[in-house]
């Protein structure tokens, strides 16, 4: 490996320079312990950019997707639809409340749930009889594409089964102009150290319902009663964001919008890069879609290049440049395999053939010069 040139990673924490204030602020006022100040602020800003009216400020997007199935009452033995192509914290808590993942499938336009799939498996369980067991559909807006949002929502609507967006991706896109994080009964966001934002570790759930988001923030610091003494009446968790990492998440939401625009800048320097090769393709914003672009992937025609995606990494990874499989999907994965799943093969074939290749907002021009050389060497490609 050659180590004398920096690692450009997938996607690396990128600080406004902000952050350091708010975290001094937190000093200065002492307000290290959890809660303070800058929660109330990074929630009041997070609400806002996202078009809903409440936010609470949490652990992990993990955390804030718990609450949410808690919040909507999920027990064991209910059935929640989700899609299979994300990452797995997607579906983790679904295991944590005893119920149990029903996998569906992505259309091709946005890589994200397809809606014949969901209106498919909502059916069967009418006519089965057991559609009082389906209690919300987890709807992953992937890499930051928005899903079909008029035609998710309208079978939503018609079976009345709550919409959990899970936006952990997707902070900054818009479905119609409309941020994504707005649609559903709840959503979800995460900070995570590789998101579009970080706090380092943390996440937020959003709502326009005050009292689910009250709610949140009670389960959240381990259900305390109002009483004198220490007093529960239900389980609590301990999912609430620090004051101190919420000042972090205050200085980062102050460059979201750049953030945004760079990401989608990588996304047309890839563009420009493959629009004439054969054998190679971007997924595209269909009309009315806007994608942060949080992280930019390629479908590759392996056979056309006589490559694998274990080739492709490890050329990459000769010149220090870090790039990574698409999503392997959750029907596909072994702890998941004997959950039932609604499948059209459109997630295999894109976990088979996709690439995502360096998306941070803090590349360089250089950086840019390296990643196209090598990728132009490996495929032989001229530029
Ligand atoms: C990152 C991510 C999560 C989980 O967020 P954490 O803050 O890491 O717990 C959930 N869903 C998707 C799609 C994600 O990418």
């Amino acid at each position: 490996m050659n180590t004398k040139q920096n690692r450009i990673y997938l996607s690396s924490p990128h600080m406004s320079g902000d952050e350091q204030k708010y975290i001094n602020q937190a000093f200065e006022q002492n307000w290290i312990a959890p809660l303070g100040p800058n929660v109330n602020e990074l929630e009041n800003t997070l609400a806002k950019y996202s078009g809903v009216k409440h936010a609470s400020a949490l652990s992990s997007g993990t955390a804030a997707l718990h609450l949410s199935l808690i919040l909507l009452g999920v027990k064991a033995g209910d059935e929640i639809m989700v899609s299979t192509f994300t990452f797995s914290a997607s579906v983790n808590p679904i295991v944590y409340q005893g119920a149990s993942p029903v996998f569906i499938d992505s259309e091709r336009e946005t890589w994200n749930m397809d809606p014949e799939l969901l209106e498919k498996a909502l059916s069967e369980r009418i006519a089965n009889g057991t559609i009082d067991k389906v209690k919300a559909i987890i709807l992953v807006h992937l890499y930051g594409m928005p899903s079909k949002m008029d035609e998710i929502l309208n079978i939503a609507g018609t079976y009345n089964i709550p919409i959990i967006e899970d936006a952990a991706e997707a902070l900054g896109s818009k479905y119609k102009d409309q941020p994504i994080g707005s649609f559903g009964m709840m959503s979800i966001l995460s900070f995570n150290g590789n998101k579009i934002i970080t706090t380092s570790g943390g996440g937020a759930l959003l709502s326009n319902d005050e009292q689910l988001i009250e709610k949140s923030r009670f389960l959240a610091t381990q259900a305390r009663d109002a009483a004198p003494h220490y007093q529960h009446s239900q389980i609590g968790y301990n999912y609430r964001m620090s004051n101190v990492l919420a000042g972090i998440g205050r200085g980062q939401m102050e460059v979201i919008d750049d953030r945004v625009e760079q990401r989608r800048a990588n996304y047309d320097f890839y563009k420009s890069i493959f629009k004439n090769v054969e054998g190679v393709s971007l997924l595209e914003e269909p009309e009315g879609m806007y994608s942060n672009r949080w992280l930019s992937a390629i479908l590759i025609d392996f056979k056309r290049f006589q490559l694998s995606i274990p080739d492709f990494q490890a050329a990459l990874e000769e010149d220090n440049i870090e790039c990574r499989p698409l999503w392997k999907p959750m029907h596909m994965q072994p702890i998941f395999s004997k959950y039932e799943c609604y499948i059209n093969g459109t997630s295999e074939e894109l976990f088979n053939m996709g690439i995502c290749l360096p998306s941070g907002s803090n590349m360089s021009d250089d950086d840019r010069q390296r990643i196209l050389d090598s990728i132009c060497k490996l495929l032989n490609i001229g530029h």
